[in-house]
């Protein structure tokens, strides 16, 4: 009888132990981030999949939560903001059409890819901007830490950053700018909304871009499960039928 009860504190205790686990529940939740002003891939609408957040990355999050049994939660924030708020701990990843680039992975580890983009212009029906040299004398606008402004800084020509896609486009809906340089989905939805612009494609100036997942560098126990479900959304086809979808309806 004696050596039955002390089975069953010893069990009680590592119940306590492997639940309890210093006695926070952070290690079932993910806390993600994103920066909603990025439709097909994040945007806020009045019933989501996961809460008011909607998109191609936000159903991708949930799925993640789904498989690895862990609750997600997802902050908006300033796309500028996502890396620093994973430094500093307020989030555990960001998921945001987040290009995976060198300079950023100097302070976040990144995810496999899980989906491929590229810069384009986007311009009025009746420009004559048919290459990124055409863009030398207009006037440029780009989105504030995108990589499309990494990509005009480098092509050298002088530009203006606004905080959201959607100032972006307004500004060359009112004829104040001649180019939007923006990525590929994202800017294919503007467009589909904005019919009096059209896309043009330079693939000889702008590289392929791969969006991935940032954490905390070194957290390779959340990096290790979220691959592990991309690597399992890209095989069984689900993220192409959400980039088809998301481009689709939204
Ligand atoms: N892919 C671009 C970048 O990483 C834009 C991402 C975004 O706005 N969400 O900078």
């Amino acid at each position: 009888m004696k050596k039955l009860v002390s089975i069953m504190v010893t069990m009680v205790m590592m119940t306590v132990m492997l639940t309890g686990c210093g006695g926070s529940s952070s290690d079932s939740v993910i806390k993600f981030g994103t920066n909603a002003e990025f439709p097909p891939f994040e945007y806020v609408t009045a019933a989501g999949v996961l809460g008011e957040f909607d998109g191609i990355d936000m159903a991708i999050a949930k799925e993640i939560g789904v498989q690895t049994g862990m609750e997600v939660t997802m902050e908006n924030m300033e796309f500028d903001s996502l890396l620093i708020a994973i430094e500093n701990g307020q989030i555990d990843a960001a998921i945001a059409g987040m290009t995976i680039d060198p300079e950023r992975a100097e302070s976040v580890d990144f995810s496999h890819p899980y989906y491929t983009a590229t810069q384009v212009m986007i311009v009025d029906q009746n420009s004559d901007i048919k290459t990124a040299a055409d863009m030398a004398d207009k006037k440029i606008v780009v989105i504030q830490g995108y990589t499309g402004e990494l990509c005009v800084q480098d092509l050298g020509y002088d530009y203006e950053a606004f905080k959201k896609g959607t100032e972006a486009i307004l500004e060359l809906n009112n004829g104040k700018c001649d180019v939007v340089v923006l990525d590929s989905a994202t800017a294919k939805k503007y467009v589909k909304d904005n019919p009096n612009l059209k896309i043009v494609e330079d693939p000889s100036a702008f590289e392929a871009e791969e969006y991935g997942i940032a954490v905390k560098k070194g957290n390779t126990e959340l990096l290790n499960k979220i691959n592990t479900v991309i690597d399992k959304m890209l095989a069984d086809g689900t993220i192409s039928e959400l980039g088809a979808k998301y481009s689709e309806n939204e």
